[in-house]
């Protein structure tokens, strides 16, 4: 299956029932479908192997999503704040692309001697092209080509069949399952898997999307009052800053019944205050990665009521977690010699389904011999199949012998009243291997040392865990989907 047949379906199953934009003046499904069909016509016209889009979200990205679908070629959605050398390096990956540039990124891609259109001069074309019909391609096509984050690497453009991306959305969602007046609020970017994700998934169950192009939390509460959203989807960072901007206010979101986070750990302090400041809305931890199509486990409403009511710790501390597998994806959690541990026991992830693809451009396959992906993030399932993330393998700080996991140390140090945010990483050192480096922002107005914050971690933490320094920093370097870099944090602390 392409993912076109999702828009044909919604588009036969509802025409007329808005799929982006305002109410009053939105797109139709069945226009969509229409300019969908022109902008296959424009690819097809230019000889275009690949679609580059660099833009914000808007309401021209599902209109590109399904025009490269539609014309046979992929979508090669890219990170329009990176360097021009960054970008000009990651079209070094494309073949044969025709590039789709908001007004302000436009001009890196023209330097690069590429074929640039903005949204609007190609969507002009599209509607004056007759709609391309009968190009698609098949189920085993690329329908996405997306950079992965790199924060512990050089950026890998990972290949998402259709096959791939209509598993995950046939598997996870009710086909035309949204009331009328259900509005989704969309405001991750789209050269991240969630922005796709989120566009199939809302268009398959037929529910309105709105957008958010650059995230700012007094904007994002402000449309979600004046459109009525009815859910959202949000990273930690613009939780956080979310939570910040309301200051201890309720949010007072009558209508929004739905708030999915993910793409990042959670710091539990953001998640209570945001438990207190949305007291009428139901909460959805969302776990996946690029490689496996979006969300892949989930911890809903339900759980996350029953998690705060419950004075079992084991059932409490499932707020923390990030749920149960979703249909059709397995899990096993597997020692460093491969072998499946038990509940409780720590390990790495290992998945495998039909959403879960692990393939990057020009690289051999990555699954093994029996399908199944390495995710390297540190995880254990407890007695009753909910997953908790430790945060990925790679940032495992090894201090003379010993393995630490920054997440533990973070978690700890979170917990401190002063602490607003916290990173740990290992540096180099000629006599440990690697030193543990904690970088914190403190909460406003509020004031703690380097010593006192270091024994309250080995108050609680063994001595090997206790940071071996402290630095105070005014923010931490996050990228705009929520991932903390680490590798600046490194680098900063070797210059220290
Ligand atoms: P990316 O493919 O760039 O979106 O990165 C995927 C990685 O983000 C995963 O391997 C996890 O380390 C992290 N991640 C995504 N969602 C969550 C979540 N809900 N909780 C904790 N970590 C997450």
């Amino acid at each position: 299956m392409n993912i076109a047949m999702l828009l044909d379906m919604a588009t036969a199953g509802n025409p007329d029932r808005v799929a982006i934009g305002s109410r009053a003046s939105g797109t139709t499904s069945a226009q969509l479908r229409r300019t969908a069909g022109g902008v296959a016509a424009v690819v097809h016209r230019a000889g275009a192997r690949e679609l580059v889009f660099a833009g914000v979200n808007g309401s021209a990205f599902p209109v590109l999503l399904f025009g490269a679908a539609l014309a046979g070629v992929p979508l090669v959605p890219v990170n329009y704040r990176l360097s021009a050398e960054a970008l000009t390096g990651l079209l070094g990956h494309t073949e044969k692309p025709l590039v789709v540039a908001d007004e302000a990124f436009a001009g890196v891609f023209a330097d690069a001697g590429l074929d640039v259109r903005t949204p609007t001069s190609l969507l002009a074309e599209a509607h004056a092209a007759t709609p391309a019909e009968g190009l698609e391609g098949s189920a085993d096509d690329p329908a996405v080509l997306l950079f992965t984050s790199g924060t512990t690497a050089a950026p890998k453009a990972a290949v998402l069949r259709h096959r791939h991306l209509t598993s995950y959305v046939l598997q996870t969602v009710e086909f035309a399952s949204a009331a009328p007046d259900d509005t989704v609020l969309a405001s991750v970017p789209p050269y991240h898997i969630a922005g796709v994700g989120s566009v199939l998934s809302n268009l398959y169950a037929g529910r309105r999307m709105v957008h958010l192009g650059a995230f700012e939390p007094g904007s994002w509460l402000r449309l979600v009052r004046s459109e009525g959203v009815t859910s959202a989807m949000v990273v930690p960072t613009m939780l956080a800053r979310i939570v910040e901007h309301l200051d201890g206010r309720p949010a007072e979101v009558p209508t929004l019944r739905s708030l999915a986070y993910g793409g990042a750990r959670m710091p539990h302090t953001v998640l209570e205050a945001a438990l207190r400041a949305f007291p009428g809305t139901g909460f959805t931890n969302a776990y996946g990665l690029t490689e496996t199509s979006s969300t892949i486990a989930l911890l809903g409403p339900d759980d996350h009521r029953a998690a705060l009511a419950s004075d079992d710790p084991a059932v409490r501390a499932r707020l923390g977690s990030a749920g149960r597998m979703v249909p059709g994806v397995e899990a096993q959690i597997r020692d460093a010699s491969g072998n499946v541990q038990l509940p409780g026991v720590p390990g790495e992830l290992w998945v495998r389904g039909p959403q879960v693809s692990g393939e990057y451009k020009g690289a051999a396959a990555q699954l093994d011999a029996d399908g199944w992906f390495h995710t390297r993030d540190l995880a254990h399932f407890d007695e009753d199949g909910y997953l908790f993330i430790a945060g990925r393998a790679d940032d495992t700080i090894i201090r003379g012998g010993e393995n630490i996991a920054p997440a533990e140390v973070e978690d700890v140090l979170l917990r401190h009243p002063a602490v607003r945010e916290a990173a740990v990483v290992g540096v180099p050192d000629e006599e440990w291997g690697e030193r543990i480096a904690a970088f914190v922002v403190t909460h406003e107005g509020s004031a703690v040392d380097a010593e006192s914050l270091r024994a309250w971690v080995r108050n609680r933490l063994r001595g090997s865990k206790t940071p071996d320094v402290v630095v105070f920093r005014e923010e931490l370097p996050y990228t705009p989907t929520g991932k903390l870099l680490r590798r600046r944090l490194v680098a900063a602390a070797q210059d220290d």
